[in-house]
Parts: C-alpha cells; structure tokens; sequence
C-alpha cells in the first residue's frame, strides 16, 4: 500500500524500530469491582507524539488517562514512562500534568493569579513565578486578561487559562480529558489548531481523551481506538481512514459503504470478491482475506462515483437506481439502491458551479469504483 503516513512528515517515531518508547502501558488491566474497564492493554506512546484516545461514552478512555496521571493505580499490568514504572507514585510526582473537562479554576482569583497557582504550591521564588507566568499569558494570547476573573472571560479564554495553568509546571506529559468539550462548534476548530502549535511550541508530549472523530483525525498524530476496555487499533487519521483493520473501526470513523461477500478468487494483484447477492467485486489489495473467506468490503462515500452511463473503463461497476439526492453546497450525497437491494452511499465535490451529468430520484444510475478504493476486512 501506498504511504498513509503521518501529517508531521519528518515525525514518525512508530514506524522506527530504534526508536524508544516514552509512555508504555504493558498488559494493563483496570477492575472496579466485577467491571472490566480497561482489559489487558497494551499501547506505545512516543515523546513528543500528540496522541489521542478516541472511543465511545465507557469504553475506558478517562481510566487509561487517570491510571497514567497517578489517580488509579492498575489492577494488574505495568505503566511505564521513559522506562521507569510509574506504580505507587503519587500523582504529584509524576512528571505528569492533567487538564480536566471542567477546567476547575479558582473563580475568586484572577488569571495569573491561578495559572500561578502550582507554582507558588510547589515553592518557586516570586520572581521566577512572575516571568513564568508572563511566558504562558504570552503562549496563551492571554496578556491583557491577565487581572481578569474566569467568570469575566468567555469559554475559550477560560480553556487558555486552564491550559496555560497545566503547562506552567513544564510537565513532560499533558493529559488532556475532553479539553474542548465545554465550547461551541466554531471555536472548538480554531482552538484545535491552537492546541496543535502550542503543544509543537512547548515540544511535550500530548495524551488526548475525546469521543470526537473530527477533533482526534485533526489534532493527533496517531489515534488509539477503543472499544469496550480494548484497543482496537492504533494508526495514523489516514490510515485509520483509509486503511481500518475491522468493521468497528470502519464505522466507527467516517461513513463507509459495506459489501457481504465472498472471496473468489485471489492473487498476489487481484482479489475478486463475489456479493452475497451476486455482484462481482475487483480489488487490489485483499489483505489476509484467504480464497473462501468471508469478508466485508468497505469502501467510503467519496471514492464512489455515480453516473447516468456505465464508464467505459471502470473496472467496478454496479447498476441501480436514484434513491435519494441531498445537495450540502460544497457537495452532494446521493444513495443509490441497487438492483440486488443494497443501498449505496456515495458522495461527490461540487468542484464546478454546475453538473454535467445530473441525476435526480428515480433515475437509473452506475456506481462505480476503482479496484484501490476500499478495504476488504475480515474481522
Ligand atoms: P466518557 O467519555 O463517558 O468519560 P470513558 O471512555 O472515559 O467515557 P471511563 O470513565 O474510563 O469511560 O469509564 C469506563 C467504565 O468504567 C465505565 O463503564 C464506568 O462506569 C466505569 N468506571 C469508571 N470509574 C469507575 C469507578 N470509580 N467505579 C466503578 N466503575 C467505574
């Protein structure tokens, strides 16, 4: 397959077996009473990485993140950070830093006065504190809120703050839960980028918790996926995208159109795979899809195109009917239902102001796809 790398082009530290693992969760397993919230995990995070956890309300995600901060303990398994096991270390030793969803700042102080906080805790002389706390108002576009009080701030400010407190301590990790959680849709997107140029700034090492696909495809370097206390993969956002390795992670990120099939016929090139109802399917790449297997296709909107006409040259094509049309301005879904049945979802960029091949509800359309477009899954 072709390279789905990393956005940060010279940064990619897993695809290096020389490089040393920072953070290393090790066979960790979570119990609270006869619940398993986190199950025998095992995950690599690399210095520097802004990596994100990404899953569904109780699939474990916070436990992970508060096991790593020190708040929990394991049930079994080890934590390790730049190899020392972090077991029985306080979270206040822990070169370990978290930001909660609520921010939890001190409403009667004033911005500096909180992001001082810790600082003050932990016994640096005054003037230090004073120029600290001027570098992170600097950092945090914050310098003329600095007498404010949070409730005289509007939510993104307070994010800043809440951020600029949790980095002023200079811990090597930030665990950040939900960080943009309390803010609107908008806002979110431009804080997402300022949380990326701040965390390259700073030069640590980012954990994320979100149940946002969009706001972990956008900021993280990598993805870990979980479900039910378990990693279900970890991958780049383009190749969690393009190249999942299982039907939960296919969904789970995304739309994506799915075939029941059959494989027919493989090759070192060529997988052709056989619909449950009879259509021929022709793929590149059939991963560890054996001759026999049953297999799912999953192949996302975009990589669809529909036309009234079957293309000369398509190497996969599917005859069906206009079921449904909706036009979003930047583009248009179409589901096609074929003939077998089975509802195509396929999107296409309105690129010109005008369509030159138009279709609308009822009309007789191909979808149709080349052999490199989706990803045969067998689990
Ligand atoms: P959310 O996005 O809703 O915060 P999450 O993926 O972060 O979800 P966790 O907070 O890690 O989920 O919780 C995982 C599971 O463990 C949940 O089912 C939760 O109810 C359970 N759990 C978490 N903490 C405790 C606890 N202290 N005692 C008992 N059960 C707990």
């Amino acid at each position: 397959m072709k390279s789905l790398g990393s956005i940060r082009r010279d940064f990619a530290p897993w695809s290096d077996p020389n490089a040393k693992p920072y953070i290393q969760f090790d066979k960790v397993t979570k119990n609270f009473g006869d619940f398993t919230a986190v199950n025998n995990l095992s995950l690599t995070i690399f210095e520097r990485e802004f990596f994100a956890l990404l899953g569904a309300s109780g699939c474990g995600k916070s436990t992970l993140l508060r096991m790593l901060a020190g708040f929990e303990e394991p049930t079994s398994g080890r934590i390790l950070l730049d190899g020392q096991d972090l077991r029985g270390i306080p979270p206040y030793r822990r070169p370990v830093n978290m930001m909660f969803q609520s921010y939890a700042l001190f409403p009667h102080m004033t911005v500096e006065k909180n992001i001082a906080f810790g600082l003050k805790q932990e016994g640096m002389p005054a003037q230090d504190i004073e120029k600290r706390v001027a570098e992170m108002l600097k950092l945090v576009k914050l310098e003329q809120f600095a007498k404010r009080k949070p409730h005289q701030l509007s939510g993104g400010q307070r994010q800043r703050v809440a951020l600029a407190r949790s980095v002023a301590k200079r811990p090597k990790v930030l665990l950040l839960d939900e960080p943009l959680g309390a803010l609107d849709k908008k806002l979110r997107e431009e804080t997402q980028f300022e949380l990326m140029d701040l965390q390259q700034e700073l030069g640590l090492t980012f954990v994320v918790v979100t149940h946002d696909q969009e706001e972990a495809m956008t900021m993280a370097d990598r993805i870990a996926i979980m479900d039910k206390g378990e990693v279900m993969q970890v991958a780049t956002p383009a190749e969690v995208y393009e190249a999942p390795t299982s039907r939960f992670v296919a969904h789970f990120v995304g739309n994506v159109n799915m075939f029941e099939g059959k494989v027919a016929e493989r090759s070192a090139s060529t997988t052709r795979i056989t619909g449950a109802t009879g259509a021929q399917i022709v793929v590149d790449n059939g991963g560890d899809a054996a001759a026999g297997a049953n297999i799912v296709f999953a192949i996302r909107p975009e990589k669809i195109r529909v036309t009234s006409k079957k293309p000369a040259d398509a190497v996969n094509a599917l005859e069906g009917e206009v079921y449904d049309v909706a036009y979003l301005g930047d583009m248009t879904v179409y589901h096609v239902k074929l003939d077998d049945g089975q509802i195509v979802r396929a999107s296409a960029l309105n690129a010109a102001r005008v369509s030159e091949d138009p279709l609308t509800w009822n009309d007789r359309a191909w979808v149709s796809f080349r052999p490199d477009a989706g990803v045969v899954l067998t689990r």
